[in-house]
């Protein structure tokens, strides 16, 4: 199970701009506002982290896919 696809997930609440996914990992997330997920990444080589940031956020607004499915592997 490998993690393919990170986005912001704002289905259910607002990202509120606190920066604790770009504390945790700032190789993937950046906060210039709302959370930008960055480009060109090899999410595989960050899954700990992506899994560590996504737990961690207050809003739960950090979602992920894995194997290149488009479904929030995730829960809320
Ligand atoms: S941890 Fe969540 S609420 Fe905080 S900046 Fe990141 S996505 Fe937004």
């Amino acid at each position: 199970m490998a993690i393919t696809k990170v986005w912001l997930d704002e289905s259910e609440n607002e990202c509120t701009m606190c920066g604790a996914c770009e504390a945790v990992c700032d190789a993937v997330f950046e906060v210039p506002e709302k959370m930008v997920v960055k480009g060109g990444v090899d999410f595989a080589k960050f899954e700990a982290e992506i899994k560590e940031a996504a737990e961690g956020c207050p809003v739960a607004t950090i979602a992920y896919a894995v194997d290149g499915a488009d479904k929030r592997a995730n829960s809320y």
